[in-house]
């Protein structure tokens, strides 16, 4: 916004953070991103009978750049995902991250080489839903918790060590390792 850079910290600034977060909470513009079968339970989530223009979220974007939330719908390749983070960096600020069903939460039932084990290797989740597929009450229950994130938001330079946090701590996550039940690791 511009305004909360030049704003001491104190009243006034958290005053304008709620009002900031109530408004961006409202106006989330996702980006189309599904990937595998969980996409078709996002797509559904859009559809009227679930209708999320209630959450003024029934515009979908085709270009990042007018996008802010980006709906990783499905497992994720390892050829695919330069790409995901391409489209993750494009996209405006402040920007979020729901992982959609396990495949994309954790790679799921695909622990192998060519799926990227966990989205968040990549790009840094905000909200990670379970369920394989996740139905789309499931999606709009995370996107409503993903608005009350929204609404307790930091701001400016504020958010943006919070995001390198999250980003740091993510990329720095190791793939899990099996142990079989007689001790050497798989
Ligand atoms: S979680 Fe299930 S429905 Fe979603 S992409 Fe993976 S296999 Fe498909």
């Amino acid at each position: 916004m511009g305004l909360e850079e030049k704003l001491p910290s104190g009243v006034l600034l958290t005053s304008v953070e709620k009002a900031a977060g109530w408004a961006r909470a409202r106006s989330v513009w996702p980006a189309t991103f599904g990937l595998a079968c969980c996409a078709i339970e996002l797509f559904q989530t859009g559809g009227p009978k679930h209708d999320l223009a209630r959450f003024g979220m029934e515009r979908a974007s085709n270009t990042p750049r007018q996008a802010d939330l980006m709906i990783v719908a499905g497992r994720l390749s390892q050829k695919m995902a330069p790409v995901l983070r391409q489209i993750y960096d494009q996209m405006a600020d402040p920007k979020w991250v729901i992982s959609m069903g396990v495949c994309a939460s954790s790679g799921g039932m695909f622990n192998n080489y060519a799926i990227v084990q966990g989205v968040d290797h990549v790009v840094p989740v905000d909200i990670y839903l379970p369920g394989c597929p996740p139905r789309p009450e499931m999606l709009m229950d995370s996107i409503l918790k993903l608005h009350d994130k929204i609404i307790n938001m930091k701001l400016g330079k504020n958010r943006e060590r919070q995001i390198a946090e999250l980003e740091e701590a993510r990329l720095n996550l190791r793939p899990l390792h099996l142990i079989s039940p007689e001790g050497p690791e798989l």
